[in-house]
């Protein structure tokens, strides 16, 4: 509807180390979708009760902020919410190495600023790098993106109006370089040439994706490494 190819991606715009606070931090513009994430830990486990002994527990919040839709969403936590802050979990925990920290917590805040589809994947493309940001070991990063079928055609990367207008959603999350794929729902139908051609398309994606989060983790290492020279050229010259 925006002119767009059928395999092209709406415009992205990613950056690590929004926040000051947080232990790690990313925000991610994906088409109108503006989403922050926020990354704390590992810390120690409270409640007690919830520690592991083998390894940390990761707990993860995606939540709607209320200007976020046309309609003014309620602050509260939806079923929605609770199913995507534990799908987006899912899809993160297997690139996390969180048996080097047993007993403790990595808590993920994914807050989305403003939706328009696509908010779970987009989600998990700022949540992997808010964790890579805190210094998280990971195996890998995860990149998300979804695929669709619109007026009987296989599209990517669907907008609000594609998603509502459209016969089927196909949210996928990848870790690029095992070929796990960590997150794969569906919503509508499918046929099975239709399904095969809606993963690949999405699988793709977010290869395309993992390159431009990685890109932005080195931007990111850039500017820590200049302000790290500026301040020894100013201790230096203060000697
Ligand atoms: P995703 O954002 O991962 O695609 P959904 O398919 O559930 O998840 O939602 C699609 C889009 O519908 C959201 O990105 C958002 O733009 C819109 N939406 C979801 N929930 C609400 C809501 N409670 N009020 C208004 N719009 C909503």
């Amino acid at each position: 509807m925006d002119g767009r190819r059928i395999d092209e991606l709406r415009p992205l715009k990613i950056e690590v180390g929004t926040l000051d606070k947080a232990d790690g931090s990313a925000y991610v513009e994906h088409g109108r979708n503006k989403i922050l994430a926020a990354v704390y830990g590992p810390r120690e486990a409270h409640p007690k009760h919830i520690a592991l002994a083998d390894r940390a527990v990761l707990r993860c919040r995606y939540h709607m902020a209320p200007f976020s839709t046309d309609e003014r969403k309620s602050p509260a936590p939806s079923r929605r919410e609770l199913e995507l802050s534990k799908v987006i979990r899912e899809a993160l925990e297997p690139a996390v190495m969180s048996e080097y920290f047993p007993r403790s917590t990595i808590d993920i805040f994914i807050e989305v600023l403003q939706a328009d589809a696509g908010t779970r994947c987009a989600g998990i493309t700022a949540a992997a790098l808010a964790l890579a940001d805190a210094g998280i070991p990971m195996r890998e990063l995860v990149a998300g993106c979804a695929a669709g079928k619109v007026d009987g055609k296989v599209v990517l990367d669907l907008s609000d109006i594609e998603d509502k207008q459209g016969e089927a959603d196909l949210p996928v999350a990848l870790m690029p370089k095992s070929n796990v794929v960590s997150l794969l729902q569906m919503d509508g139908s499918l046929t099975e040439e239709e399904f095969k051609q809606a993963l690949d398309m999405s699988v793709e994606a977010c290869r395309r994706i993992h390159e431009m989060q990685r890109e932005a983790l080195r931007h990111r290492y850039h500017v820590v490494k200049d302000e790290a020279d500026k301040e020894e050229e100013a201790t230096e010259v203060n000697a």
